[in-house]
């Protein structure tokens, strides 16, 4: 896919990145004139960016730079932008499409320097034009593009080719005196301010709505233009800085909780996140009980730990007990402490978690695995602010708040018996829902590069990132074990990838981890399809020597079916979320992998007869 014009009549020296860097380092500006190359050869590269596009129907999901998308008919948008402008009136439909365009802006600029944080301005910067073009707004002509290696200075003038907002214009209202292109405008400024961390504000000095050939848009900060106002009350500039990335606002939340919670920090921006984050901050300047439950990996600890220093507590002990780490005839001493004697073994009295925890919070995790006679002691103390250790016969006052998680759904362990209804009420005070990784995928980027950056520090190594394959890989992924396994595999990728590398699915695939990816995505042609496919058709056209078989689903990866049954025989799942057959149809489809297709073999492999493995493929 070709992103940048080329313009015959004044044939510009090719900007390699090295060009740049030296151009940057060494002048004080760096201005491309004709700007034929901006940025041509930077990071990221048209075609890097390219490839961060996947397709993902079987989620219903479209992402582009880790970021989910929509597609939606320019005809739509301009039904609506009509509907806009005849509700709120010119000026006010105006602003909000100009915010509309800096939101977008501002998101493509905070996930691209994310993705490369070794590219300097210029390239990044000429990676907004791109991303425009690809998200199918315009026809982006650089002109000129001058930046000092500080952002002191900064001036880009662009033509717009077959502007999509200009056709809805036009289309509803003729040509008019106006420039029209408001939505794009807004998304030009919020993608240069986010990105150089200064208010760049772009305006159009002509524009096909006019009945100008092209739309012509100049970028200059902010305090470099006169009458500022007028763009500053489109992009209603009161608080817009503080608000309007969420790559910023995302980070100062970041920051504050990993202030606040130390080593780790809890990180996302999903709907399903907030919501629950938004219900933690609610409760946790208060006394009452919290029931935290989701399945194994997705932060239950973090988020109780997030909880207490939060709450009036937070200088005060937070103390744990995984409740099914201990053997059961422990878990009672360890809870509510022994006095000597009581048993054999038990030389000193000692305190349990309830008295440690005394003015704190005590956060039990896997409540639901406590034993019946265990639970009836915890109510008791809920109920009346005492414990009695195990031989004792004093009540010790005690004040402390319960943080419960579990991943079982206790309402059906009080159906089967196993758990006591009165403590489920007791505990379930504030239930806050932690939604597993896939339902929140698009955390799924933000955490990768936090644990990027974590990995890199504790191991001391400097990969550059991660290739588009490995992203759109993880963007698909199951995830059974949800955080803790993202986790596991970034801190894997950073060791097995090693300095300056970029980590990549095999990265992964050597340690035997389950992985396989079911995106779509968009070949060097612009067309779509299976991510397997455009990689193999790069391998073959880049190392022709290369073995096929590297991207063959059976070696690289093990499906979905088969991570499900790994979770649930290890216990990490409760239950099997998958069936029988399909995990059946998987080793078929393995096996005839590994014998070339051959039925015969593969049923012996199986211990299977032909007719069974044929019976099985022809089900498919
Ligand atoms: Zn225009």
């Amino acid at each position: 896919m070709t992103m940048t014009r080329t313009i015959s009549s004044k044939p510009g020296r090719a900007l390699g990145e090295e060009f740049l860097k030296q151009m940057l380092g060494q002048q004080k500006r760096l201005i491309v004139d004709r700007a034929n190359q901006f940025g041509a050869a930077g990071l990221p590269s048209a075609e890097q960016l390219a490839e961060t596009i996947a397709f993902a129907p079987q989620d219903g999901n479209i992402w582009l730079c880790g970021q989910r998308m929509m597609l939606l008919q320019g005809s739509a948008f301009g039904a609506i932008r009509r509907e806009l402008i005849e509700a709120l009136g010119l000026d006010k439909a105006r602003g909000l499409l100009t915010r509309i365009g800096w939101q977008a802006g501002a998101r493509d600029a905070a996930q691209v320097s994310a993705r490369w944080p070794e590219g300097d301005h210029a390239s990044l910067y000429s990676a907004g034009p791109r991303l425009h073009m690809l998200e199918g707004m315009v026809n982006v002509e650089a002109v000129r593009f001058e930046i000092d290696s500080n952002i002191g200075h900064f001036y880009s003038e662009f033509f717009w080719h077959n502007s999509l907002e200009a056709d809805e214009h036009i289309a509803n209202y003729g040509v008019g005196s106006e420039p029209a292109c408001w939505m794009e405008v807004g998304y030009a400024s919020g993608y240069a301010s986010s990105l150089l961390g200064r208010l760049v504000v772009f305006r159009e000095q002509e524009c096909r709505c006019m009945g100008h050939s092209a739309c012509r848009i100049i970028g200059k900060p902010a305090d470099q233009w006169e009458d500022l106002d007028v763009d500053l009350a489109y992009l209603d500039a009161g608080d817009f800085l503080s608000r309007s990335t969420y790559g910023s606002g995302g980070e100062t939340e970041v920051a504050d909780i990993e202030e606040a919670a130390g080593d780790q920090v809890i990180v996302g921006i999903s709907a399903a996140f907030v919501a629950a984050s938004q219900q933690l901050y609610r409760v946790a300047p208060t006394q009452a009980s919290v029931l935290l439950t989701g399945e194994s990996g997705v932060g239950k600890e973090l988020f109780a730990r997030s909880l207490h220093e939060a709450s009036p507590r937070s200088q005060t002990p937070l103390v744990a007990l995984n409740c099914a780490a201990l053997p059961e005839n422990l878990v009672e001493a360890e809870l509510f402490g022994v006095e000597r004697g009581a048993f054999t073994g038990a030389e000193r009295s000692r305190p349990g978690r309830f008295e440690r925890a005394h003015g704190g919070t005590l956060f039990l995790d896997e409540i639901g695995t406590l034993s019946l006679s265990a639970q009836s002691k915890i109510l008791r103390v809920l109920q009346e602010g005492e414990v009695e250790r195990v031989g004792g016969t004093t009540p010790i006052k005690v004040d402390v708040r319960v943080i419960a998680a579990t991943n079982l759904d206790l309402r059906r362990e009080v159906e089967a018996g196993r758990f006591r209804e009165d403590l489920l009420y007791r505990l379930n005070v504030f239930p806050i829902h932690l939604p597993p990784l896939r339902e929140r995928r698009e955390d799924i980027p933000l955490l990768m590069s936090y644990f990027l950056r974590k990995f890199s520090a504790r191991h001391g190594l400097t990969p550059t990132g991660f290739s588009s394959r490995l992203v759109n890989t993880l963007l698909t992924y199951s995830f059974p074990g949800n955080i803790r396994e993202l986790q596991n595999l970034i801190e894997r990728g950073v060791i097995a990838a090693g300095d300056g590398e970029v980590i990549d699915v095999v990265h992964l695939a050597e340690a035997g981890e389950p992985l396989r990816s079911q995106s779509i995505g968009l070949t060097t042609e612009g067309r779509l399809a299976s991510v397997a496919d455009c990689d193999s058709a790069k391998t073959a056209s880049n190392s022709p020597a290369s073995s096929p078989t590297d991207s063959d689903d059976g070696h690289l990866a093990v499906a979905p079916e088969l991570a499900s049954l790994q979770a649930f025989m290890s216990g990490r799942e409760q239950e099997l979320g998958t069936s029988l057959k399909d995990i059946e149809l998987r080793l078929v489809r393995l096996a005839l992998a590994r014998c070339g297709g051959n039925i015969t073999a593969a049923a012996q492999m199986l211990g299977m007869s032909r007719a069974q493995v044929s019976y099985r493929l022809k089900d498919e």
